[in-house]
C-alpha cells in the first residue's frame, strides 16, 4: 500500500513537474567545483611554475572562491619541486591523487597500478590540504576487469574516486598558445580571454545539457582544468562568467557529498555525483574538436604576426 501510494505520489510530482515551464523548476542545481590536473607544471617563457601557482590562487582568493581539487602527479612532484603544490594546500586547497607515473590503466596490471597510486601518496600526504579524492590519468578506467580491482583497493586505502562531469580540451588550447607563442606570434591577450572563455563556457553548458537530458538536473558538476597557463590567466574570468550565468562554485569537499535535501524529493530526478563519465559520451562538444579550435584561433586573430622591425616581448 505505502508503495503504490509511494508510486502515486511521484507520478503526480513529475506530472506537476512536466507542467511548470522549465525555468520555474528548482531542480536545476548549478553547482560546480573546479579541480587542476597534472601539477605541479613546468616553466613556460609566460610563467615559472610558481608564478603560475601564485598566479592561480590569487585569482581563485579574489574571486572568494572555495577550495579547488589540485590532482598532482608523483613524477612532476620529483622533476618540478614541492613548492608550487604547497601554496594551494597552504592556500586551502586540497591536494589530491592522480598517481605518480600518469600512466593508463589500459597497459597495466591493476596490482602496478595501484603500486603506482601508493607511491604518488608517500609523497603526497605530508603536504598541506591533502584529501584522499583520486583522479584516473587520462580519466582511463573503462577496463572492468582491472578497474573493479583499482576501485576495491581505492575503497580499501579511503580514497574517493574523484570524477568529472564537465569535460574541455584546454590543454590543447594550451598547446596552441604554446605554439604560437614559440613561433613568435604576438598574443593579444584580450582575445585570448574571450576565445578561451567562449569554450570552455560552451563546454560546461554541453555537458550540463547532456546529464539534464538523463534526468540528472539536481547532480553537484565538477569541472575539469589543467595547471597551465590559461589557468593561471583567465580562472578569476572563468569563475565570474560561470557565476553571471547562475552557477555557484562548490568546494571540491562538497562535490562528492548526497546533495542538500532540497534537491532529494524529486523522485524523477535521482542524484548521482559518480555517474557515468561524460568523456566517454559519444558526442562532444565542438570545444572538444581540435580542427575546430584551431580555426576558431586563427579566425579571431589572437596570435598575430610580429611586423618587420616591431620588437615583441611576451608578457602576461
Ligand atoms: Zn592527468
Amino acid at each position: 500500500m505505502v508503495s503504490v501510494l509511494r508510486k502515486l505520489l511521484c507520478v503526480g510530482m513529475v506530472v506537476l513537474l512536466s507542467a511548470q515551464p522549465a525555468d520555474a523548476r528548482v531542480s536545476h542545481a548549478k553547482r560546480i567545483a573546479i579541480t587542476i590536473d597534472d601539477a605541479p607544471s613546468p616553466s613556460t617563457p609566460l610563467f615559472t611554475g610558481q608564478q603560475r601557482a601564485l598566479s592561480i590562487i590569487d585569482h581563485l582568493r579574489k574571486s572568494d572562491a572555495p577550495p579547488i581539487g589540485v590532482f598532482a602527479i608523483g613524477n612532476h612532484v620529483v622533476n618540478f619541486g614541492t613548492e608550487q603544490l604547497k601554496l594551494y594546500g597552504l592556500a586551502g586547497h586540497a591536494i589530491c591523487n592522480h598517481t605518480y607515473s600518469h600512466r593508463s590503466l589500459k597497459n597495466c596490471s591493476a596490482e602496478d597500478y595501484v603500486r603506482d597510486i601508493q607511491k604518488a601518496e608517500k609523497l603526497l600526504k605530508e603536504m598541506p590540504g591533502y584529501a584522499h579524492l583520486f583522479r584516473y590519468p587520462y580519466l582511463d578506467e573503462g577496463y572492468p576487469a582491472q578497474t573493479q580491482k583499482v576501485n576495491s583497493a581505492l575503497k580499501d586505502l579511503g580514497y574517493t574516486n574523484a570524477r568529472i562531469t564537465i569535460n574541455n580540451c584546454d590543454y590543447y588550447m594550451s598547446h596552441i598558445l604554446q605554439k604560437e607563442r614559440h613561433a613568435g606570434k604576438r598574443i593579444d591577450y584580450e582575445k585570448l580571454r574571450t576565445v578561451y572563455l567562449q569554450v570552455m563556457l560552451e563546454c560546461v553548458e554541453y555537458f550540463d545539457g547532456w546529464f539534464d537530458l538523463q534526468g540528472k538536473q539536481s547532480m553537484n558538476h565538477v569541472l575539469l582544468m589543467h595547471s597551465n597557463d590559461l589557468t593561471a590567466l583567465y580562472i578569476g574570468d572563468l569563475v565570474q562568467a560561470l557565476r553571471d550565468r547562475g552557477w555557484t562554485i562548490i568546494s571540491i569537499h562538497d562535490a562528492y557529498k548526497p546533495v542538500p535535501e532540497d534537491f532529494k524529493n524529486i523522485p524523477s530526478k535521482i542524484v548521482e555525483t559518480n555517474s557515468a563519465n561524460p568523456a566517454r559520451a559519444r558526442n562532444s562538444p565542438k570545444g572538444m574538436s581540435v580542427r575546430y579550435l584551431v580555426e576558431l584561433f586563427r579566425q579571431e586573430k589572437v596570435f598575430v604576426d610580429v611586423r618587420p622591425g616591431e620588437t615583441y616581448t611576451a608578457s602576461n
